[in-house]
């Protein structure tokens, strides 16, 4: 039996971990794929106090390090289910069943897709949703971003310089992302901004050959980056804990769901601001309010 079952081994869940072996409870943190989260997709992060330029997966490593070190133990598990009974909860893997007297979800957001038809017949074949992991294949191509937030801003800077021509596919022409990003892209000469737009065909059958921009236009590519956003991955708590109409899971700044001894931290939470700095507070937070959760009941 964990005194915490964390499910996500990204920046809130592994501060979370932190947190919790450091209050002397014996923590595991359950992750389905690498450990990271989305912040491995990051090129450069600027925004993090005291690293004034670190990767994303420099970042990912340290933190993962770091809770090794404290003594969380981290186990490379898909969770399906988590069954809330009166003193314990029972988190059901893809490798079995793990108990816990509390459970953190921290399980992040995933990237959205454009729902455009053909989309995901070509994803891995020219779709791409990491200018990170897999913008080096596209080296003097063309490519799109389609986006109009910080990611794709920073996706079509990073591959201006790996690209021979880039566009900036964007649905309004207002940007969501920092006026430094924005000033740094209108620099580059072989990028061209493509706004008022969306994308209305993706053409292609065995690799993305081209896209059809606002039912008229098409431009030939061989990349498309999409960087849309992030929903939240959380579908399989909705039937445990309360969750809003966006599919975010209902808790205030203290990471308290609806359900006693189950907490949420980082992206997957009802929140104003998604960002490295918050996701790691939550994890704080999540951690500490299980910790008193859990002193509460031994008191008892
Ligand atoms: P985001 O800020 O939510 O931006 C998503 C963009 O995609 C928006 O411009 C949105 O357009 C557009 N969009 C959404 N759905 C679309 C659709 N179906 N078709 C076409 N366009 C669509 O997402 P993000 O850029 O991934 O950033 C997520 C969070 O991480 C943000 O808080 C961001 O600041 C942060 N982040 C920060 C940095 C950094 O600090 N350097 C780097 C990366 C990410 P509208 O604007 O019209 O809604």
């Amino acid at each position: 039996m964990y005194d915490i079952v964390i499910i996500g081994a990204g920046p809130a869940g592994l501060t979370a971990g932190i947190y919790g072996v450091r209050a002397a409870k014996k923590v595991l943190v359950l992750e389905k794929n690498a450990y990271g989260g989305q912040i491995i997709n990051a090129q450069n992060i600027e925004n993090f106090p005291t690293a004034a330029h670190i990767s994303g997966v420099e970042f990912a490593n340290k933190l993962y390090n770091q809770a090794k070190e404290l003594g969380v133990e981290v186990r490379f598990e898909k969770v399906l289910e988590v069954k809330n009974y009166d003193d314990y909860k029972e988190v059901v893997t893809n490798n079995g069943t793990v108990q816990g007297k509390t459970v953190i979800i921290a399980t992040g957001c995933k990237n959205r897709t454009l729902d455009v038809e053909n989309e995901m017949n070509l994803a891995g074949r020219g779709i791409s949703y990491c200018a990170t992991c897999d913008g080096n294949f596209f080296k003097n191509k063309r490519v799109a971003i389609v986006g109009g937030g910080n990611t794709a801003i920073d996706d079509a800077i990073f591959l201006s310089g790996i690209a021979e021509k880039v566009y900036l596919i964007h649905r309004r022409d207002e940007f969501r992302a920092n006026q430094k990003s924005i000033s740094a892209l209108e620099d580059k000469e072989n990028v061209y901004f493509i706004l008022n737009s969306v994308i209305t065909r993706i053409i292609g059958e065995k690799r993305l050959e081209a896209i059809e921009v606002n039912n008229k236009d098409v431009i030939s590519v061989d990349g498309l980056f999409v960087a849309v956003g992030m929903e939240p991955e959380n579908e399989i708590f909705s039937n445990l804990v309360k969750i809003n109409e966006a599919g975010y899971i209902i808790a205030g700044e203290d990471c308290h769901t609806n359900v006693p001894g189950i907490f949420v931290a980082g992206d997957t939470r009802v929140k104003h601001l998604r960002q490295l700095v918050t996701a790691v507070s939550d994890g704080a937070v999540a951690a500490e309010e299980a910790v008193k959760y859990l002193n509460k009941k031994d008191s008892n």
